[in-house]
């Protein structure tokens, strides 16, 4: 039947408000396992009569009144609100009837027309619940559901005046640093890209993910810190100066760098020089490149019965060097996995000190560089090759490279 003519008039949407109220849910199949925890979060005292439930359900059972058992007609007394969501649509019936009976509203898993309320296709954002009944067209109103909350999620807290403000302090003044991911933009987080579109001003490191730099607003102010005087620590000095002086203007300061801010990112550092200067700091954690470029290669850090451990090292100084922090000669004693980051220049020194504390030279190893962008490619090795295979196949930063028997894992073709 075309929607228009549909004689049934359109349901009356209502908010339910059921924290403390019972709720019975007959059944522990598909349906309940996914109404569950939204009655849950809502609050509701939940009655889940049903012989078996899910896993997931069961799992459920501290927060929730389990009754392992068939339907009685008694447990529909209670409820403010009933779910019939068995397999058997008799039992669904005479639920429903009883819910009748009582005028408890009732939702049908199994019979939409004989219900007398509908679950709409819900989601929250930012304070906003939404709520959408589309036609008893499950998937419309799902994907109805999502447009709105992607069009709450791209809106700037300047847009209203009431929108701005939430948990995560985006619509505050202040500085939240942002991971980005390892580079493709869809690998940023969800939390982060609110983030960084409802910024006023963008202070972007060299690796965060570019191509989100283009969807910025153009009122947004955008600071590149590639291009800020070179000199490691003058130029973080730079940075933490910049963003302070930009929260204070009470500015909402998105720090915007790649991966994780807090790997090898000198994220602490700013939060430091905020917390000194008395700005808010807000921490977006980021999808981190050590575990993620392997991982969109096919290439795991750990696996069953091959590695227990993953080490994730800086190379950016060589071993011996005076600074370096780093046990090279312990770390060659490890099994398992071995992930250096910032380390091209100085692989050779470091497969040179890694065989000398005994790893094997034939350990596989992967160089996955560029990862997650237009020009990823792995370079395969063995620590005794590595050397070589990194000159011979040109390999320049960035680049992570994998050391251990995962490697041999994830190719097997290489690696036999
Ligand atoms: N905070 C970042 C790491 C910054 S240190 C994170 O959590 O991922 C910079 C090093 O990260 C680079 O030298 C390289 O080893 C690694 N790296 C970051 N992005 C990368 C990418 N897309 N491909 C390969 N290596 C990457």
């Amino acid at each position: 039947m075309t929607p228009d003519l549909d004689p049934t008039p359109p349901p009356y949407l209502v908010g339910l408000r059921l924290q403390g109220r019972r709720v019975l849910v007959v059944g522990g199949g598909g349906v309940a396992q996914r109404r569950v925890p939204q009655l849950l979060a809502a609050g509701a005292d939940v009655l889940l009569v049903s012989p078996e439930v899910t896993p997931a359900l069961e799992g459920l059972a501290g927060e929730l009144t389990w009754a392992p058992r068939p339907f009685e007609d008694a447990d529909v007394d209670d409820a403010w609100y009933v779910l019939a969501a068995t397999d058997d649509p008799a039992v669904n019936a005479r639920v429903a009837e009883l819910a009748e009976g009582a005028r408890v509203f009732c939702v049908r898993a199994d019979d939409a027309r004989a219900a007398t309320a509908w679950t709409p296709a819900t989601g929250r954002h930012d304070g906003v619940s939404v709520a959408v009944l589309a036609n008893r067209d499950p998937r419309l109103s799902a994907a109805v559901r999502d447009d709105v909350l992607d069009a709450l999620r791209a809106r700037r807290p300047d847009d209203t005046g009431d929108l701005g403000e939430d948990e995560a302090g985006v619509g505050v003044p202040g500085v939240t640093l942002v991971g980005g991911g390892p580079g493709d933009p869809e690998l940023i987080t969800l939390a982060g890209r609110r983030a960084l579109m409802a910024a006023d001003v963008v202070v972007a490191d060299r690796l965060a993910p570019r191509e989100l730099l283009g969807e910025l607003s153009p009122d947004v102010e955008l600071i590149d810190v590639a291009k800020l005087p070179r000199g490691r620590s003058t130029s973080q000095e730079e940075i933490n100066r910049v963003i302070v002086e930009k929260a204070r203007q009470g500015l909402r300061v998105a720090r915007f760098k790649g991966g994780d801010s807090f790997v090898f990112g000198r994220g602490y550092e700013e939060v430091l020089a905020c917390r000194e200067a008395g700005i808010p700091v807000t921490v977006v954690p980021g999808v981190t490149s050590p575990i993620a470029v392997p991982g969109v290669t096919g290439l795991p850090v750990t696996h069953r019965g091959v590695a227990h451990e993953v080490t994730i090292v800086s190379g950016h100084l060589p071993p011996g060097h005076p600074e370096s922090l780093t046990r090279w000669e312990a770390l060659a004693g490890l099994r398992g996995t071995l992930v250096l980051m910032m380390a091209v220049e100085n692989a050779p020194r470091i497969a040179e000190v890694l065989l000398a504390g005994g790893r094997d030279a034939a350990t596989p190893v992967a160089v996955v560089c560029d990862g997650t962008m237009p020009g990823e490619r792995t370079v395969l090795a063995t620590l005794g090759t590595l050397a070589e295979e990194l000159l011979a196949q040109q390999v320049r930063p960035p680049a992570i490279i994998v050391i251990g028997e995962v490697v041999a894992v994830a190719h097997p073709e290489r690696f036999a």
